[in-house]
């Protein structure tokens, strides 16, 4: 194991630059890496995820080999989104500050391209895009890279998931042929495989970062609740856990508002970081977390990107993301530069098959973890409010003088009866509101009596465990396909996070199912809704829909107040 930077070939400048940073050891990709990129031009395809220290990595070799008395761009680096170029070029900055004459720009749409523009002018060895923005300076004129020495893509599998597939073929057509590219990915897919075989030539392949960072600092535990309780269970997550710094996964930009609106609504200190808001807005927020005046942000994966914050001590995954990769990219966030941290999916029944898919590509193991009762929770709040009281400073010289007049009003408290009240006061809301609250867990093999139970007995007795089943008017005669509900349900909800599962097709209308707790919302969205301009009515199934499905059709007077005409004109529905 390399212990020292003495050991890689580094130049003094930068070797002070990084002790001052507090660098003592080389982390495994930069003991691997520095001395490849100081003795070779090879090209580079490294496995490693952010928080492994890649940045200094590629970053420390590049500052040591630029030219500084060439004023012409030698390097370019490109990453995904703004917040990454801030930080990389952030990152080389320091690791440079004792080589002043070494110019280094982050580039990024978003900003002033005529700023950009004026700071390039003054000579820029080093620049770390966005690609797009790249591009666009490179078309203006603006940047020449026809003769740089090393592109850098970072987080390629980022830039490829956020479509600049093309951008990045622009920019690599621009380079010359004799150049070296390090790419750096946390995962190797087919796209990642086509770049390093389309552009490189017989790189040097590095794997780092899946299994240090994400195994041995991460733990996996997921959470087994009907969908409709994942909002309690995060919240009794985030209760066990007084001191949480967490980013909370959500698929959509609306379930992510939902989601931060609800905290905050709860007295959580949270936000929301999404695509809707503005950059500035979205500088906002994360400058708020990283400070921990946020304790939970809840964000998509897209906005989460650019976010760097070394001691998450978790991060919730709302939902299952669609791909593992993108659950590795999550995790990794987590269990940095030698910290611990939980990763912890809330999931429903249905989902343990893709838990265990996710075991098996990734070589992970999860650990089924109980959402804590109210009196866990409780007990825990307790001690913490406790060890908070143990722990305040007392000015005594400011107390002492109001303490007889306090003391002679308590008097007649015992000492027991003191710290009775005193716990009551701050605590007598938690108590509240955990009192008889129900068992969220769903357990692998649900008794029948806690299903109907939970599901309630107006649900059509058929739908799979944590769906609920929903009549449509149109069926096979209306010439539909599966595809074609599934096509309605995204066009008039919106909303693609939740799950549908089973989609049955009859004669003049159909049933399909949606993971517990969307009624209001599947209903509501399709008040008015239209399909071949007749009026769709779409509602909670029963079990007489089911009988009644392959012959004439009724409906529950009291949920639907008009008779659908299957052959006749749209109907609509009356306000
Ligand atoms: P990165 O993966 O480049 O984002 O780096 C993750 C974090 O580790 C950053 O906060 C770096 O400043 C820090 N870091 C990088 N290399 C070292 C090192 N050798 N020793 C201590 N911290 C480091």
């Amino acid at each position: 194991m390399m212990t020292s930077f003495l050991e890689t070939g580094l130049q003094p400048e930068i070797i002070k630059a990084i002790t001052d940073l507090g660098f003592e050891i080389p982390m495994p990709v930069q003991a691997e890496v520095i001395p490849l990129l100081l003795a070779s031009d090879r090209d580079l395809v490294a496995l490693a995820q952010t928080g492994t220290g890649k940045t200094a990595a590629f970053g420390l070799p590049l500052i040591q080999q630029a030219d500084c008395n060439d004023r012409a761009t030698q390097t370019i680096i490109l990453a995904p989104t703004r917040e990454l170029c801030v930080q990389i070029a952030d990152d080389l900055i320091d690791y440079s500050k004792y080589i002043p004459a070494l110019k280094i720009l982050p580039v990024y749409g978003g900003a002033s391209i005529d700023q950009q523009i004026r700071a390039l002018k003054k000579g820029v060895q080093i620049i770390v895009a966005t690609p797009g923005r790249m591009l666009d300076l490179i078309r203006r004129g603006q940047i020449n890279i026809r003769n740089i020495k090393n592109v850098v893509l970072d987080e390629a599998d980022e830039m490829l998931n956020m479509g600049f597939k093309e951008e990045l073929d622009g920019i690599l057509a621009e380079t010359p042929t004799e150049k070296r590219i390090m790419l750096f990915s946390a995962t190797m897919s087919p796209e990642i495989n086509n770049i390093a075989r389309g552009y490189m030539n017989n790189p040097a392949e590095i794997v780092i970062g899946f299994r240090n960072a994400s195994a041995e600092n991460v733990r996996h535990h997921y959470y087994m609740v009907s969908a409709r309780d994942r909002y309690l269970a995060l919240k009794r997550i985030a209760d066990l856990h007084p001191n949480i710094f967490a980013i909370i996964f959500c698929r959509t930009r609306q379930e992510t508002r939902e989601v931060a609106d609800k905290l905050i609504k709860d007295g959580y200190n949270a936000d929301a970081l999404h695509g809707d808001l503005s950059q500035t807005q979205r500088d906002h927020v994360m400058q708020r977390f990283r400070i921990k005046h946020i304790q939970m942000l809840v964000a998509t994966d897209v906005a989460a990107r650019g976010l760097d914050v070394d001691d998450l001590t978790h991060v919730i995954q709302y939902n299952l993301p669609d791909e593992p990769e993108i659950y590795t990219h999550r995790s990794g966030r987590t269990g940095r530069a030698g910290k611990n941290g939980i990763s912890a999916v809330i999931i429903h029944s249905r989902e343990q098959n893709r838990i265990r898919e996710i075991e098996r590509k990734l070589k992970i193991k999860f650990e089924f973890n109980k959402v804590p009762s109210g009196r866990e929770i409780c007990e825990k709040q307790l001690f913490h409010f406790i060890q908070k009281m143990e722990n305040v400073e007392v000015d005594h010289s400011q107390i002492e003088s109001f303490l007889p007049q306090v003391l002679k009003k308590l008097e007649w408290l015992s000492r027991e009866d003191i710290i009775k009240q005193f716990v009551a006061l701050e605590f007598n809301r938690f108590l509240d509101y955990y009192k008889n609250a129900p068992d969220l867990n769903v357990h692998e093999l649900k008794p029948a009596r806690f299903e109907k139970a939970e599901r309630g007995p107006r649900r059509a007795a058929n739908a799979e465990s944590g769906f609920e089943r929903y009549f449509i008017n149109i069926g096979r005669m209306d010439d539909i396909k599966p595809t074609t509900i599934i096509g309605l349900l995204n066009e008039y909800t919106r909303n693609r996070s939740m799950r549908i599962g089973r989609i049955e097709l009859k004669e003049k209308c159909s049933f399909f199912e949606v993971e517990s707790g969307f009624l209001k919302q599947i209903t509501a969205a399709f008040k008015n809704a239209e399909f071949k301009g007749r009026q769709i009515v779409v509602s909670e199934a029963t079990a007489k829909d089911n009988e009644d499905s392959d012959g004439g059709y009724s409906r529950k007077p009291s949920r639907n107040k008009f008779k659908s005409d299957f052959s006749g004109p749209p109907k609509r529905r009356k306000k």
